[in-house]
Protein backbone atom coordinates (compact mmCIF):
# COMPACT_ATOMS: atom_id res chain seq x y z
CA UNK A 1 0.00 0.00 0.00
CA UNK A 2 0.83 3.45 -0.47
CA UNK A 3 1.16 5.69 2.75
CA UNK A 4 2.64 9.39 3.80
CA UNK A 5 3.37 10.53 6.95
CA UNK A 6 3.28 13.53 7.86
CA UNK A 7 6.14 14.68 10.71
CA UNK A 8 9.42 12.86 10.63
CA UNK A 9 10.24 12.67 14.70
CA UNK A 10 10.81 9.75 16.81
CA UNK A 11 6.88 8.78 15.98
CA UNK A 12 6.44 9.27 12.43
CA UNK A 13 10.00 8.56 11.13
CA UNK A 14 10.19 5.20 13.13
CA UNK A 15 6.61 4.43 11.95
CA UNK A 16 7.39 5.58 8.04
CA UNK A 17 10.60 3.08 8.30
CA UNK A 18 8.81 0.16 9.80
CA UNK A 19 5.80 0.53 7.56
CA UNK A 20 8.41 0.51 4.52
CA UNK A 21 10.15 -2.36 6.37
CA UNK A 22 7.42 -4.62 5.78
CA UNK A 23 6.63 -3.83 2.30
CA UNK A 24 4.60 -0.72 2.04
CA UNK A 25 5.10 2.67 -0.41
CA UNK A 26 6.32 5.15 2.51
CA UNK A 27 6.61 9.19 1.93
CA UNK A 28 7.70 11.10 5.08
CA UNK A 29 6.72 14.70 4.62
CA UNK A 30 8.34 17.39 7.23
CA UNK A 31 8.52 20.93 7.08
CA UNK A 32 12.24 21.07 8.23
CA UNK A 33 13.94 20.96 4.91
CA UNK A 34 17.20 20.28 6.62
CA UNK A 35 16.20 17.39 8.15
CA UNK A 36 14.50 16.03 5.09
CA UNK A 37 18.10 16.59 2.90
CA UNK A 38 19.88 14.99 5.73
CA UNK A 39 17.57 11.84 5.79
CA UNK A 40 18.03 11.76 1.69
CA UNK A 41 21.24 11.99 2.33
CA UNK A 42 21.40 9.05 4.97
CA UNK A 43 21.75 11.22 8.09
CA UNK A 44 19.29 10.40 10.38
CA UNK A 45 18.05 13.15 12.92
CA UNK A 46 17.89 11.05 15.86
CA UNK A 47 19.53 7.92 18.16
CA UNK A 48 17.18 5.35 18.09
CA UNK A 49 18.61 1.41 17.95
CA UNK A 50 18.11 -0.44 14.77
CA UNK A 51 16.72 2.66 12.94
CA UNK A 52 19.91 4.19 11.18
CA UNK A 53 20.17 0.75 9.39
CA UNK A 54 16.92 0.04 8.71
CA UNK A 55 15.97 3.86 7.23
CA UNK A 56 19.16 3.75 4.00
CA UNK A 57 17.45 -0.37 3.75
CA UNK A 58 14.20 1.25 2.59
CA UNK A 59 15.45 4.16 1.27
CA UNK A 60 17.93 1.96 -0.98
CA UNK A 61 15.19 -0.01 -1.95
CA UNK A 62 13.07 2.12 -2.88
CA UNK A 63 10.49 1.26 -0.16
CA UNK A 64 10.79 4.82 1.60
CA UNK A 65 11.48 8.42 0.99
CA UNK A 66 11.40 12.17 1.91
CA UNK A 67 9.66 15.22 0.66
CA UNK A 68 9.23 18.84 2.21
CA UNK A 69 6.48 19.05 -0.39
CA UNK A 70 2.92 18.39 1.04
CA UNK A 71 1.69 18.64 -2.03
CA UNK A 72 3.72 15.75 -3.15
CA UNK A 73 3.13 14.27 -0.08
CA UNK A 74 -0.95 14.38 -0.45
CA UNK A 75 -0.74 13.04 -3.67
CA UNK A 76 1.29 10.25 -2.71
CA UNK A 77 -1.29 8.17 -1.23
CA UNK A 78 -4.45 7.93 0.33
CA UNK A 79 -3.73 7.49 3.60
CA UNK A 80 -2.12 10.02 4.94
CA UNK A 81 -0.82 9.71 8.61
CA UNK A 82 -0.63 12.78 11.29
CA UNK A 83 2.65 12.17 13.03
CA UNK A 84 4.09 16.16 14.21
CA UNK A 85 4.14 17.59 17.83
CA UNK A 86 1.55 17.94 20.18
CA UNK A 87 3.50 20.54 22.62
CA UNK A 88 1.73 21.57 25.94
CA UNK A 89 0.14 25.33 25.42
CA UNK A 90 1.01 28.12 28.08
CA UNK A 91 -1.70 26.39 30.35
CA UNK A 92 -0.42 23.16 29.95
CA UNK A 93 -3.31 21.48 27.55
CA UNK A 94 -2.41 20.16 24.32
CA UNK A 95 -1.00 22.59 21.18
CA UNK A 96 -3.32 21.43 18.18
CA UNK A 97 -1.42 24.43 15.87
CA UNK A 98 0.70 21.58 14.05
CA UNK A 99 -1.98 18.72 13.79
CA UNK A 100 -4.14 21.26 12.48
CA UNK A 101 -1.60 23.01 10.17
CA UNK A 102 -1.51 19.27 8.65
CA UNK A 103 -5.34 18.89 7.60
CA UNK A 104 -5.36 21.78 6.80
CA UNK A 105 -3.06 21.12 4.05
CA UNK A 106 -4.18 17.34 3.34
CA UNK A 107 -7.61 19.32 2.71
CA UNK A 108 -6.03 22.00 0.17
CA UNK A 109 -4.30 19.76 -1.82
CA UNK A 110 -6.09 16.43 -1.93
CA UNK A 111 -7.80 15.29 -5.07
CA UNK A 112 -9.42 11.47 -4.05
CA UNK A 113 -10.48 10.22 -0.73
CA UNK A 114 -8.04 10.46 2.31
CA UNK A 115 -7.88 8.32 5.08
CA UNK A 116 -6.33 11.13 7.76
CA UNK A 117 -5.17 9.18 10.40
CA UNK A 118 -4.29 10.78 13.41
CA UNK A 119 -1.21 9.38 15.19
CA UNK A 120 0.18 12.26 17.31
CA UNK A 121 -0.82 12.34 20.97
CA UNK A 122 -4.28 14.11 20.69
CA UNK A 123 -6.80 15.39 23.04
CA UNK A 124 -10.58 13.96 22.89
CA UNK A 125 -12.52 15.81 20.07
CA UNK A 126 -9.51 16.35 18.42
CA UNK A 127 -10.54 13.80 15.38
CA UNK A 128 -13.97 15.80 15.35
CA UNK A 129 -11.60 19.11 14.98
CA UNK A 130 -10.07 17.61 12.12
CA UNK A 131 -13.15 16.78 10.34
CA UNK A 132 -14.69 20.20 10.80
CA UNK A 133 -11.66 21.72 9.43
CA UNK A 134 -11.03 19.30 6.52
CA UNK A 135 -14.74 19.92 5.88
CA UNK A 136 -14.33 23.50 5.90
CA UNK A 137 -11.43 23.69 3.26
CA UNK A 138 -13.08 21.60 0.93
CA UNK A 139 -16.49 23.68 1.14
CA UNK A 140 -14.38 26.57 0.30
CA UNK A 141 -12.60 24.54 -2.59
CA UNK A 142 -16.14 23.67 -3.59
CA UNK A 143 -15.15 20.11 -3.56
CA UNK A 144 -17.42 17.15 -2.48
CA UNK A 145 -14.29 14.78 -2.00
CA UNK A 146 -14.69 12.51 0.55
CA UNK A 147 -12.24 11.69 4.02
CA UNK A 148 -12.29 9.51 7.21
CA UNK A 149 -10.76 10.78 10.00
CA UNK A 150 -8.76 7.49 11.87
CA UNK A 151 -7.69 7.58 15.81
CA UNK A 152 -4.47 5.82 15.70
CA UNK A 153 -2.62 6.28 18.89
CA UNK A 154 1.27 5.08 19.38
CA UNK A 155 2.62 3.41 21.94
CA UNK A 156 6.25 3.14 20.80
CA UNK A 157 9.03 4.01 23.46
CA UNK A 158 11.93 5.82 22.83
CA UNK A 159 14.86 3.66 23.45
CA UNK A 160 12.85 0.18 22.11
CA UNK A 161 11.08 2.83 18.78
CA UNK A 162 11.94 0.41 16.41
CA UNK A 163 11.05 -2.68 18.61
CA UNK A 164 8.25 -1.72 19.65
CA UNK A 165 6.69 -0.72 16.14
CA UNK A 166 7.57 -4.00 14.75
CA UNK A 167 6.19 -6.03 17.39
CA UNK A 168 3.32 -3.74 19.23
CA UNK A 169 1.60 -5.09 22.07
CA UNK A 170 -1.71 -3.30 20.80
CA UNK A 171 -2.77 -1.10 17.44
CA UNK A 172 -5.60 0.74 18.82
CA UNK A 173 -8.12 1.84 15.68
CA UNK A 174 -10.15 4.55 16.66
CA UNK A 175 -12.71 4.94 13.51
CA UNK A 176 -16.41 4.27 13.03
CA UNK A 177 -16.31 3.90 9.18
CA UNK A 178 -16.28 0.82 8.09
CA UNK A 179 -14.14 1.86 4.45
CA UNK A 180 -11.25 3.43 6.91
CA UNK A 181 -11.12 0.23 9.56
CA UNK A 182 -10.64 -2.33 6.42
CA UNK A 183 -7.78 -0.08 5.06
CA UNK A 184 -6.19 -0.10 8.48
CA UNK A 185 -6.87 -3.50 8.61
CA UNK A 186 -4.72 -4.23 5.30
CA UNK A 187 -2.31 -1.67 6.52
CA UNK A 188 -1.50 -3.19 10.10
CA UNK A 189 -1.74 -6.59 8.31
CA UNK A 190 1.96 -7.79 8.41
CA UNK A 191 2.48 -6.54 11.95
CA UNK A 192 -1.12 -8.99 12.89
CA UNK A 193 0.28 -12.30 11.34
CA UNK A 194 1.18 -14.01 15.16
CA UNK A 195 -1.95 -13.23 17.02
CA UNK A 196 -4.83 -10.34 16.91
CA UNK A 197 -3.14 -7.10 18.01
CA UNK A 198 -5.97 -4.69 16.68
CA UNK A 199 -8.00 -2.95 19.25
CA UNK A 200 -11.02 -1.26 17.09
CA UNK A 201 -13.30 1.25 19.27
CA UNK A 202 -15.03 4.66 18.68
CA UNK A 203 -13.00 7.59 17.88
CA UNK A 204 -12.93 9.34 21.56
CA UNK A 205 -12.26 5.90 23.17
CA UNK A 206 -9.17 5.79 21.59
CA UNK A 207 -8.36 9.07 22.20
CA UNK A 208 -8.33 8.91 25.83
CA UNK A 209 -6.56 5.49 25.79
CA UNK A 210 -3.52 7.16 24.91
CA UNK A 211 -4.16 9.32 27.60
CA UNK A 212 -4.98 6.89 30.07
CA UNK A 213 -2.01 4.48 28.91
CA UNK A 214 0.63 7.41 29.88
CA UNK A 215 -0.78 8.92 32.74
CA UNK A 216 -1.18 5.29 34.28
CA UNK A 217 2.30 4.71 34.06
CA UNK A 218 3.23 8.08 35.12
CA UNK A 219 1.01 7.04 38.27
CA UNK A 220 3.39 4.41 38.97
CA UNK A 221 6.01 6.29 39.24
CA UNK A 222 5.40 8.80 41.24
CA UNK A 223 3.86 5.79 43.67
CA UNK A 224 6.96 4.65 43.79
CA UNK A 225 8.71 7.94 44.26
CA UNK A 226 6.01 8.69 47.08
CA UNK A 227 6.88 5.35 48.66
CA UNK A 228 10.42 5.70 48.28
CA UNK A 229 10.42 9.16 50.38
CA UNK A 230 8.10 7.06 53.31
CA UNK A 231 10.84 4.19 53.29
CA UNK A 232 13.95 6.95 53.61
CA UNK A 233 12.44 8.24 56.46
CA UNK A 234 11.12 5.26 58.11
CA UNK A 235 14.60 3.20 58.11
CA UNK A 236 12.85 1.34 55.25
CA UNK A 237 14.86 -0.17 51.36
CA UNK A 238 12.52 0.41 48.93
CA UNK A 239 14.38 -2.06 46.68
CA UNK A 240 13.19 -4.21 49.20
CA UNK A 241 10.05 -3.63 49.19
CA UNK A 242 9.69 -2.99 45.16
CA UNK A 243 10.62 -6.76 45.13
CA UNK A 244 8.31 -7.55 47.76
CA UNK A 245 5.24 -6.07 45.97
CA UNK A 246 6.42 -6.92 42.25
CA UNK A 247 6.25 -10.70 43.33
CA UNK A 248 2.13 -10.05 43.90
CA UNK A 249 1.23 -10.63 39.65
CA UNK A 250 -1.62 -7.65 40.48
CA UNK A 251 1.18 -5.89 41.16
CA UNK A 252 3.67 -6.69 38.57
CA UNK A 253 7.79 -5.95 38.17
CA UNK A 254 7.17 -3.64 35.39
CA UNK A 255 7.61 0.23 35.59
CA UNK A 256 8.00 0.56 39.74
CA UNK A 257 11.70 1.50 39.59
CA UNK A 258 11.77 4.53 41.84
CA UNK A 259 14.38 7.22 40.94
CA UNK A 260 15.01 11.18 40.15
CA UNK A 261 11.49 11.25 38.32
CA UNK A 262 10.18 11.30 34.89
CA UNK A 263 10.46 12.79 32.40
CA UNK A 264 10.93 13.21 28.48
CA UNK A 265 8.34 14.33 25.57
CA UNK A 266 5.48 12.45 26.58
CA UNK A 267 4.71 11.58 30.13
CA UNK A 268 5.18 15.35 31.55
CA UNK A 269 2.86 16.37 28.92
CA UNK A 270 0.49 14.16 28.44
CA UNK A 271 -0.42 14.64 32.33
CA UNK A 272 -0.53 18.32 31.69
CA UNK A 273 -2.83 17.95 29.03
CA UNK A 274 -5.47 15.37 30.58
CA UNK A 275 -5.30 17.65 33.46
CA UNK A 276 -6.12 20.25 31.59
CA UNK A 277 -8.73 18.34 29.92
CA UNK A 278 -9.98 17.34 32.99
CA UNK A 279 -10.25 20.93 34.51
CA UNK A 280 -11.70 22.34 31.24
CA UNK A 281 -14.97 20.61 31.82
CA UNK A 282 -15.41 21.05 35.78
CA UNK A 283 -13.36 17.60 36.88
CA UNK A 284 -11.17 17.87 39.38
CA UNK A 285 -8.42 15.04 38.85
CA UNK A 286 -6.81 14.76 41.99
CA UNK A 287 -4.63 11.78 41.09
CA UNK A 288 -2.99 13.54 38.10
CA UNK A 289 -2.73 16.85 40.31
CA UNK A 290 -0.85 15.02 42.68
CA UNK A 291 1.38 12.48 40.10
CA UNK A 292 2.95 16.02 38.06
CA UNK A 293 3.39 17.63 42.05
CA UNK A 294 5.27 14.14 42.82
CA UNK A 295 7.44 14.53 40.08
CA UNK A 296 8.33 18.04 40.52
CA UNK A 297 9.45 17.24 43.56
CA UNK A 298 11.39 14.54 43.07
CA UNK A 299 13.80 15.96 40.64
CA UNK A 300 14.58 18.19 43.20
CA UNK A 301 16.39 15.32 45.75
CA UNK A 302 19.62 14.42 44.17
CA UNK A 303 20.93 18.28 44.30
CA UNK A 304 19.28 18.86 47.97
CA UNK A 305 21.25 15.64 48.94
CA UNK A 306 24.44 17.12 47.29
CA UNK A 307 23.50 20.38 49.19
CA UNK A 308 23.08 18.63 52.63
CA UNK A 309 26.67 16.92 51.91
CA UNK A 310 28.38 19.66 50.44
CA UNK A 311 26.43 22.65 51.52
CA UNK A 312 24.18 25.33 49.99
CA UNK A 313 26.64 27.19 48.53
CA UNK A 314 28.77 25.01 45.82
CA UNK A 315 30.85 27.57 44.48
CA UNK A 316 34.04 26.06 43.95
CA UNK A 317 32.74 22.53 43.82
CA UNK A 318 32.68 20.41 40.68
CA UNK A 319 30.29 17.39 40.19
CA UNK A 320 30.83 14.19 37.22
CA UNK A 321 27.64 13.97 35.82
CA UNK A 322 26.55 10.20 34.57
CA UNK A 323 23.68 10.33 32.05
CA UNK A 324 22.42 13.48 30.84
CA UNK A 325 18.67 11.93 28.14
CA UNK A 326 15.66 11.24 30.21
CA UNK A 327 15.95 7.60 30.00
CA UNK A 328 18.72 4.82 28.56
CA UNK A 329 18.92 4.65 24.97
CA UNK A 330 18.27 7.66 23.36
CA UNK A 331 19.01 11.12 23.16
CA UNK A 332 16.45 12.42 24.05
CA UNK A 333 16.41 15.43 26.90
CA UNK A 334 13.25 16.61 27.01
CA UNK A 335 12.06 17.06 30.32
CA UNK A 336 15.07 14.95 31.81
CA UNK A 337 15.62 15.12 34.97
CA UNK A 338 19.44 15.73 34.36
CA UNK A 339 18.72 19.10 33.32
CA UNK A 340 16.72 20.11 36.42
CA UNK A 341 19.88 18.72 38.37
CA UNK A 342 22.20 20.41 36.17
CA UNK A 343 20.82 23.97 36.30
CA UNK A 344 20.30 23.77 40.56
CA UNK A 345 23.92 23.17 40.52
CA UNK A 346 24.86 25.73 38.12
CA UNK A 347 22.51 27.95 40.15
CA UNK A 348 24.16 27.62 43.61
CA UNK A 349 27.56 28.43 41.96
CA UNK A 350 29.05 24.42 41.22
CA UNK A 351 30.66 22.83 37.78
CA UNK A 352 29.44 20.10 36.11
CA UNK A 353 31.66 17.24 34.33
CA UNK A 354 28.96 15.41 32.16
CA UNK A 355 28.83 12.17 30.16
CA UNK A 356 26.19 10.39 28.09
CA UNK A 357 26.91 7.45 25.49
CA UNK A 358 24.51 9.16 23.08
CA UNK A 359 23.01 12.90 24.33
CA UNK A 360 26.55 14.82 23.82
CA UNK A 361 25.26 16.90 21.04
CA UNK A 362 22.18 17.54 22.46
CA UNK A 363 23.31 18.75 25.19
CA UNK A 364 25.90 21.18 23.17
CA UNK A 365 22.80 22.22 20.96
CA UNK A 366 20.70 22.83 24.19
CA UNK A 367 23.46 24.33 26.43
CA UNK A 368 26.00 25.83 24.32
CA UNK A 369 29.57 27.02 25.32
CA UNK A 370 29.61 27.79 29.23
CA UNK A 371 32.42 27.34 31.73
CA UNK A 372 30.56 26.08 34.45
CA UNK A 373 29.98 22.41 31.70
CA UNK A 374 32.76 20.14 30.86
CA UNK A 375 31.35 17.72 28.20
CA UNK A 376 33.74 14.69 28.44
CA UNK A 377 34.18 11.94 25.78
CA UNK A 378 33.90 9.34 28.25
CA UNK A 379 32.64 8.67 32.02
CA UNK A 380 35.91 7.55 33.50
CA UNK A 381 37.09 11.49 31.71
CA UNK A 382 33.94 12.96 33.78
CA UNK A 383 35.35 12.10 37.00
CA UNK A 384 38.74 13.90 36.82
CA UNK A 385 38.94 16.15 39.33
CA UNK A 386 34.92 15.71 40.25
CA UNK A 387 34.11 16.32 43.77
CA UNK A 388 31.51 13.55 43.82
CA UNK A 389 29.83 11.48 41.06
CA UNK A 390 25.73 11.75 39.96
CA UNK A 391 24.04 9.50 38.15
CA UNK A 392 20.62 11.01 36.72
CA UNK A 393 20.32 7.96 33.58
CA UNK A 394 20.39 4.22 34.06
CA UNK A 395 22.52 3.29 30.77
CA UNK A 396 23.57 -0.39 31.10
CA UNK A 397 27.45 1.45 30.82
CA UNK A 398 26.94 2.26 34.76
CA UNK A 399 26.23 -0.62 35.96
CA UNK A 400 29.37 -1.81 37.09
CA UNK A 401 32.17 0.79 36.98
CA UNK A 402 35.25 0.22 38.82
CA UNK A 403 34.79 1.30 41.59
CA UNK A 404 38.48 1.21 43.27
CA UNK A 405 39.92 3.93 40.41
CA UNK A 406 36.53 5.69 40.51
CA UNK A 407 37.59 5.93 43.91
CA UNK A 408 40.71 7.23 43.23
CA UNK A 409 40.08 9.77 40.67
CA UNK A 410 37.09 11.61 42.94
CA UNK A 411 38.54 14.13 45.31
CA UNK A 412 35.44 12.56 48.13
CA UNK A 413 34.26 9.09 47.53
CA UNK A 414 30.78 10.33 47.47
CA UNK A 415 28.22 8.83 45.17
CA UNK A 416 24.17 10.73 44.67
CA UNK A 417 22.68 7.66 42.73
CA UNK A 418 19.25 8.81 41.19
CA UNK A 419 18.65 5.20 39.62
CA UNK A 420 19.77 2.92 42.44
CA UNK A 421 22.23 0.96 40.57
CA UNK A 422 24.56 -0.32 42.96
CA UNK A 423 24.07 -2.68 46.06
CA UNK A 424 24.65 0.04 49.22
CA UNK A 425 26.29 -2.71 50.86
CA UNK A 426 29.24 -2.85 48.12
CA UNK A 427 29.55 0.73 47.23
CA UNK A 428 30.13 1.32 51.25
CA UNK A 429 32.98 -1.49 51.30
CA UNK A 430 34.57 0.09 48.73
CA UNK A 431 34.42 3.16 51.21
CA UNK A 432 32.16 5.41 49.65
CA UNK A 433 29.12 7.29 51.20
CA UNK A 434 26.45 6.20 48.91
CA UNK A 435 23.30 8.34 48.70
CA UNK A 436 20.28 6.74 46.40
CA UNK A 437 16.81 6.74 46.63
CA UNK A 438 14.19 5.24 49.69
CA UNK A 439 16.78 3.28 50.41
CA UNK A 440 16.59 3.43 54.74
CA UNK A 441 19.87 4.80 55.76
CA UNK A 442 21.38 6.60 52.88
CA UNK A 443 20.02 10.22 54.18
P1 LIG B 1 9.00 15.28 17.17
O1 LIG B 1 9.03 16.65 17.74
O2 LIG B 1 10.18 14.36 17.33
O3 LIG B 1 8.69 15.35 15.59
C1 LIG B 1 7.66 16.13 15.05
C2 LIG B 1 8.06 16.44 13.60
O4 LIG B 1 6.94 17.05 12.95
C3 LIG B 1 9.22 17.43 13.46
O5 LIG B 1 10.21 16.87 12.62
C4 LIG B 1 8.58 18.66 12.81
O6 LIG B 1 9.46 19.37 11.96
C5 LIG B 1 7.45 18.02 12.03
N1 LIG B 1 6.38 18.93 11.63
C6 LIG B 1 5.79 19.94 12.32
N2 LIG B 1 4.84 20.52 11.57
C7 LIG B 1 4.80 19.86 10.39
C8 LIG B 1 4.02 19.99 9.21
N3 LIG B 1 3.08 20.93 9.09
N4 LIG B 1 4.25 19.14 8.21
C9 LIG B 1 5.18 18.19 8.28
N5 LIG B 1 5.97 18.02 9.38
C10 LIG B 1 5.77 18.84 10.42
O7 LIG B 1 7.69 14.60 17.78
P2 LIG B 1 7.48 13.06 18.22
O8 LIG B 1 8.24 12.79 19.47
O9 LIG B 1 7.65 12.19 17.05
O10 LIG B 1 5.94 13.12 18.64
C11 LIG B 1 4.91 13.25 17.68
C12 LIG B 1 3.58 12.95 18.35
O11 LIG B 1 3.56 11.58 18.78
C13 LIG B 1 3.31 13.77 19.61
O12 LIG B 1 1.94 14.03 19.69
C14 LIG B 1 3.74 12.86 20.72
O13 LIG B 1 3.07 13.13 21.93
C15 LIG B 1 3.33 11.51 20.18
N6 LIG B 1 4.10 10.38 20.70
C16 LIG B 1 5.44 10.49 20.91
C17 LIG B 1 6.16 9.40 21.39
C18 LIG B 1 7.63 9.48 21.66
O14 LIG B 1 8.15 8.60 22.33
N7 LIG B 1 8.33 10.49 21.17
C19 LIG B 1 5.49 8.18 21.63
C20 LIG B 1 4.14 8.08 21.37
C21 LIG B 1 3.45 9.20 20.92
Amino acid sequence: MKVTIFGTGYVGLVTGTCLADMGHHVMCVDIDEQKITNLRNGVIPIYEPGLESLVKTNVANGQLCFTASAEEGVAHAEIQFIAVGTPPDEDGSADLKYVLAVARSIASHMQSHKVIVNKSTVPVGTADKVSALVSQVLAARSSTLGFDVVSNPEFLKEGAAVNDCMKPDRIVIGSQSAHAISVMKELYAPFNRNHDRMIVMDVRSSELTKYAANCMLATKISFMNEMANLAERLGADIEQVRLGIGSDPRIGYHFIYPGCGYGGSCFPKDVQALIQTADSIGFDSAILKAVETINERQKSVLVNRVQQHFGADLHGKTFALWGLSFKPNTDDMREAPARVVMEALWLAGAKVQAFDPEAMEETQRIYGQRADLVLCGTKEAALKDADALIICTEWKNFRAPDFDSLKQTLRHAVIFDGRNLYDPDVVRRYGFTYYAIGRGDSI
